[in-house]
């Protein structure tokens, strides 16, 4: 039988990119999965996927830049499927902007949904963990939480954040049961990644295979990593025998970044 069968999973996100690969894996090996998003219709189309193949995923419209979305939305789920076992904390947004020109509004509306997003959701699951004595968090920050990146100041500032707040996680609830591990990607094959594909097409006149291939050489083996990559990654975290891993960051760029 899958360790992870019967699971109670709330993935942040879980209706497009990584967030989806994680939701439809840890569908496929059992566990009960609560995806959220803000487009019920995006939630929808994964859900349909794992019908086709296993069932188990339930969706729920749920803004993590908005407390009271998160605080309800999370009860509901609890309510609905019991306490979370398993939190990927996968929401977020990309963007980015030259550090003298970035407004102050803009530099808000990433932090709170990559950041506020990350600490709102995970305060929401933490109560049921304790109360179960098992809990697994994985946070999605990324390579730019690990190093600059530039013209990225809000977005690698948040993702810095997410790498910080995961580690209170694993010292505060060590020995509990719970372990709190960041996933920090390169750039990987999402619709974020597509959308900015897109912007360099347009902006340095490139084909779409010459604008992947500037994408991709940010990356040590000059490839995009695959979600199915990320998805893996995860599954092993969220395993009864990765409970000694914990307040860890897992590069999964292609090389040492
Ligand atoms: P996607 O754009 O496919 O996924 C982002 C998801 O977050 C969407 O499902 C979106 O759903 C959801 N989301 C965005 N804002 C909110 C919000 N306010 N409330 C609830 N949900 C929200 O891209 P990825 O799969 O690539 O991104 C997933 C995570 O991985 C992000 O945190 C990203 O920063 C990180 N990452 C991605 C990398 C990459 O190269 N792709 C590299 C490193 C990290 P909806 O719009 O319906 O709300």
């Amino acid at each position: 039988m899958s360790i992870h069968k019967g699971r109670h999973a709330l993935i942040t996100g879980g209706g497009t990119g990584i967030g989806e690969a994680i939701a439809l894996a840890l569908a496929a090996e059992g566990a009960e999965v609560t995806i959220t998003g803000r487009r019920m219709e995006a939630l929808e189309q994964t859900c349909a996927k794992a019908d086709a193949l296993s069932g188990g995923i339930h969706a729920l419209v749920m803004d993590v830049s908005d407390e009271a979305s998160v605080v309800n939305g999370t009860a509901q789920a609890i309510k609905a499927r019991g306490n979370i076992d398993i939190h990927v904390a996968n929401a977020g947004i990309a963007e980015t902007s030259a550090f003298a020109k970035t407004p102050l509004d803009f530099w808000r509306k990433i932090m709170t949904t990559n950041l506020d997003g990350v600490f709102l959701s995970c305060r929401e699951v933490v109560p049921g963990m304790l109360e179960n004595g098992w809990g697994r968090i994985i946070t999605i920050s990324s390579i730019a939480g690990l190093k600059g990146l530039k013209y990225g100041a809000a977005y690698s500032a948040s993702k810095h954040g997410v790498i910080g707040l995961t580690r209170v996680l694993s010292e505060e609830y060590m020995g509990k049961g719970i372990t709190a591990n960041a996933i920090c990607p390169g750039y990987v094959r999402t619709p974020i990644v597509e959308r900015n594909t897109e912007l360099i097409m347009k902006r340095s006149n490139l084909s779409h295979a010459e604008a992947e291939a500037a994408m991709s050489s940010d990356n040590r083996h000059k490839k995009l990593v695959e979600v199915a990559e990320v998805a893996e990654a995860a599954l092993w975290i969220c395993g009864d025998n990765s409970g000694s891993i914990n307040g860890q960051t897992i590069e999964i760029a292609g090389g040492q970044v």
